[in-house]
């Protein structure tokens, strides 16, 4: 039995499930599994989850911590292709019933994006309405283009390494 996930706990019953479908595993590190929101009405709306059962930020260990801050960033990245999102909303609170298990929620914020749902009120977009979620094949789909941009960004990176890392930013003037 893994030590690290508690049965019960729907974000620690999926970790243990293999394979899992792109919508549950949009993409993982060590430390993370990005999840398609399974009650969001919005394409997009991911969730990302520590692989060990935490229920606050001050419990991850300190390479969890710091793969966090990459792994948003490039997430932005990817949903900026995928969307069209001129933002992405981060947000986390745990607090719902039966989901203490700490879940970032990384948000595209669309250029047409009404007004009404901007700020946290944009958890309009999260649901109870089973019938308004967007159904699986949807959320795969979403999953599938997601990964194809983060990899294409990858293989941008590894074909365009930066020429000299340590140079300084400004040129000097003597
Ligand atoms: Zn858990």
């Amino acid at each position: 039995m893994n030590q690290d996930v508690i049965a019960g706990c729907y974000p620690c019953d999926q970790q243990v499930v293999a394979p899992l479908p792109p919508r549950e595993d949009v993409v993982h590190t060590e430390h993370w599994r990005v999840a398609h929101a399974f009650n969001s009405t919005l394409p997009g709306w991911l969730v990302l989850l520590p692989t060990r059962h935490v229920t606050s930020f001050t419990e991850l260990t300190p390479d969890a911590a710091e793969e966090l801050g990459g792994l948003v960033h490039r997430l932005g990245a990817a949903l900026q292709v995928v969307t069209g999102c001129v933002k992405t909303y981060l947000m986390q609170f745990s607090e719902a019933e039966g989901f203490s298990h700490l879940h970032v929620h990384l948000v595209p914020r669309l250029a047409d994006h009404p007004q009404e749902a901007r700020g946290p009120r944009v958890f309009a977009y999260l649901t109870d309405d089973q019938t308004r979620w967007l159904t699986p094949d949807e959320r795969d789909a979403t999953a599938l283009s997601l990964r194809a941009a983060l990899a294409q960004a990858h293989d941008e990176a590894a074909a365009h390494p930066p020429r000299c890392p340590g140079a300084p930013l400004i040129p000097r003037h003597s």
